[in-house]
């Protein structure tokens, strides 16, 4: 069933480190081959042994629309014939910037970047400059990217291969990295306490997904705002996940936080390389050339990269019902799996935020990385197996938000919860 997949993963490692270009993709972690893909549609992923999937893990986010979106291909192939890059500004990155602050809030001043790393170290660098402090507080399996601040105790791959410390992250900079359980604002607020005046930011994702969906518990957000205005600390909201998927406006508009700086990646980008952070005139000026807070980029702004993002982005914008339609699509499937899982006789918890979801194998709530560690993961592994075996493509790791895509059918979410029922015998 998999034997194209095998034999190019048996070539992939011996030119690419363990044969993939990044790590959550290798299925380390609930053992097989990692699937090669040949092409998609909608909601549906073809394998290089011509396979079909329903797809759960779209791109990570960006494909929240399906697979090979017509407006967004189309608009790619236009553009690129007109050169794939310039090195110099366009009128396309003005209309980006303008779509983006007509969508979302606390947006004075937006600059484009490559990733969603890019765009959470840059917004760090900034919050550093701006204070003039050095440390940052983040949260345990909270993931921002590969940069070295925010491999200390990081979800996603980093979390699901159970990586400590990562070896070439110096002392130096660890030590500047600050870390609290999610939905601890006491933790917070102690190291806030021990270390006035030290700290320039807190960077949260609004929405856990890199360790499973985990929401936030009420009242935890607002708490971080009002200390990080007591103790002039700048609030980041790493949107690289939420952004452009709970609402048009993010988490930001979904939970009616307002944050400092906000980081942008994945759904901004339409599926090409983007991303990017923005916030207030009043700290966003400190970047050069307005500022000398340094960040560049050569190939940012690009314009194939920023066509389908506009494009993407525009769709979203004029469409807002899209967002309650994949809402529903959501909380179907979510019901859809309670009425199997809760005559199973084994514990589970379902999270469920818009269009992310999680199920996680365990017997007490999941509201931060201690609880999610504690989930029974092996279980997933196999849950995960079972499912591929029966066309469905979850995420390979607990520490992984499902996310859902508009161009699910009510039969695929049917076909979904059936594959579980049937999957439930065996796990
Ligand atoms: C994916 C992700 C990142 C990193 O984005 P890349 O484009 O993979 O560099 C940062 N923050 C969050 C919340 C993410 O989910």
């Amino acid at each position: 069933m998999y034997e194209k997949s095998k034999q190019l993963f048996e070539r992939a490692q011996k030119s690419i480190p363990g044969g993939v270009n990044s790590p959550v993709r290798a299925f380390k972690s609930v053992g097989g081959t990692p699937l090669f893909m040949q092409k998609a549609k909608g909601a549906y992923l073809y394998d290089a042994d011509g396979n079909q999937y329903i797809d759960y893990i779209a791109s990570w986010g960006p494909m929240i629309l399906g697979h090979a979106y017509e407006p967004v291909v189309k608009a790619i192939q236009e553009k690129a014939l007109g050169s794939t890059s310039f090195g110099a500004p366009t009128e396309l990155e003005i209309e980006m910037a303008e779509l983006i602050i007509s969508m979302v809030p606390n947006v004075d001043l937006i600059r484009m970047v490559s990733s969603g790393t890019e765009a959470c170290m840059s917004a760090i660098r900034l919050a550093r400059g701006y204070t003039g402090r050095n440390k940052i507080i983040k949260f345990e399996g909270h993931y921002h990217g590969h940069a070295d601040s925010f491999l200390v105790k990081a979800g996603s791959g980093v979390a699901t291969f159970n990586i400590q410390t990562v070896p070439g992250v110096t002392a130096g900079v660890a030590n500047d990295t600050l870390t609290a359980a999610y939905n601890d604002l006491e933790a917070v607020k102690k190291i806030a306490a021990e270390h006035k005046r030290e700290i320039a930011a807190i960077i949260v994702e609004p929405v856990a997904g890199n360790m499973g969906c985990i929401l936030p518990q009420p009242g935890f957000h607002e708490g971080l705002r009002k200390l990080c205005d007591e103790e002039g600390i700048i609030f980041i909201f790493d949107e690289v996940m939420t952004g452009f998927r709970l609402a048009p406006g993010g988490a930001q508009e979904h939970l009616g936080i307002k944050a400092d700086l906000v980081t942008y990646g994945k759904v901004i980008g339409g599926g090409m390389p983007v991303g990017a952070f923005g916030g207030k005139k009043e700290i966003m000026q400190h970047i050069a050339p307005l500022g000398n807070v340094y960040q560049a980029g050569t190939l940012s702004g690009n314009p194939i990269a920023m066509i389908a993002g506009y494009t993407m982005l525009t769709e979203l914008k004029n469409n807002p019902s899209i967002y309650k339609e994949l809402e529903e699509k959501t909380i179907y499937l979510r019901d859809g799996l309670n009425e199997v899982l809760k005559v199973w006789g084994q514990s589970y918890v379902i999270n469920q935020l818009g269009s992310m979801i999680s199920v996680h194998f365990s017997d007490h709530p999941v509201i931060d990385f201690a609880s999610a560690a504690s989930a029974n993961n092996e279980r997933f592994k196999k849950y995960f197996h079972a499912m591929l075996n029966r066309g469905v493509y979850l995420p390979p790791s607990a520490f992984e938000s499902w996310f859902l895509n508009n161009a699910l059918t009510k039969e695929d979410l049917d076909k979904t919860i059936q594959a579980t029922k049937e999957s439930l015998t065996n796990i």
